[in-house]
Formats: structure tokens, C-alpha cells, sequence
């Protein structure tokens, strides 16, 4: 008889991690301060990451803050298509969370029961647990 092939591990469906608007706010904060403009987002294809201060430099070209939630620098910046023959470690890429492709691991469900898909956040710096000198 016939094994059933495993399928592989990287297209196995992802739970999301789901986020009042409220917790989401407060996990940010937790990690980042309070100014929003310094909370960093990881890209999930490529994994490059961008703060939404780093979007404004791109305003002319219609980014916002809020589009380090959802889209990778790289498409303000120049960036790779996300799904073209990419190296590893080609970043920054032009992803975003709202196409045809929603691979955001976070959804955040909005006061008015919306749910918004959005890019994990970064990891404080330094991690959590090491002092900083
Ligand atoms: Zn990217």
C-alpha cells in the first residue's frame, strides 16, 4: 500500500494570532512605547523589517504610517516582486497583505467587529530578557 505523501511543512495552513484592537494596541506598546511611529513589522515573505516611520520618507508615493502593517517597504522603496524568483536574503520586497496572496499571520478585530489582517510585529530591542548596556 501506498504512503499518502506528507505535505510539506511549509505549506501547512498557519493558525493566525488574533488580537482585540485593544490588545493589539497594548501588545505594541508593550514592546515598542507608545508612539506608533516606532513600532516595527516583519514582512512575511520576505522578512525584512520596516517601522512606520520608515514609511514616511515614501508619503508622495502614497504609503502611510499604517502601511508598515500591511505592506513591505519594498514597494515604495523598489523592492523585488514578493513571488519572483527572490533569492534568500533579497529584501526588501513588494508584498502586500491585502492582495491576492494574505499571508499576514495577525488578525486584529476592530471595535466595529472588522477584522484586519496585519504583519507580526518585530521583537523589542534588545529581546526581552537581555539587559541593555
Ligand atoms: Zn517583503
Amino acid at each position: 500500500m501506498k504512503r499518502a505523501k506528507a505535505p510539506a511543512a511549509d505549506l501547512k495552513p498557519f493558525e493566525p494570532i488574533r488580537y482585540t484592537h485593544a490588545d493589539w494596541i497594548a501588545e505594541g506598546t508593550r514592546r515598542f512605547g507608545s508612539n506608533m511611529m516606532d513600532w516595527r513589522f516583519v514582512c512575511p515573505v520576505c522578512g525584512n523589517i520596516a517601522s512606520c516611520e520608515d514609511f514616511r520618507v515614501f508619503k508622495d508615493r502614497g504609503s502611510e504610517p499604517n502601511s508598515a502593517t500591511c505592506e513591505c517597504i519594498g514597494r515604495y522603496s523598489g523592492g523585488k516582486r514578493a513571488f519572483d524568483n527572490r533569492k534568500k536574503d533579497d529584501k526588501p520586497c513588494n508584498y502586500a497583505g491585502y492582495g491576492l496572496f494574505q499571508l499576514s499571520p495577525v488578525r486584529v478585530t476592530l471595535p466595529n467587529g472588522k477584522e484586519i489582517h496585519a504583519f507580526a510585529f518585530d521583537e523589542p530591542r534588545p529581546p526581552e530578557g537581555v539587559n541593555p548596556k
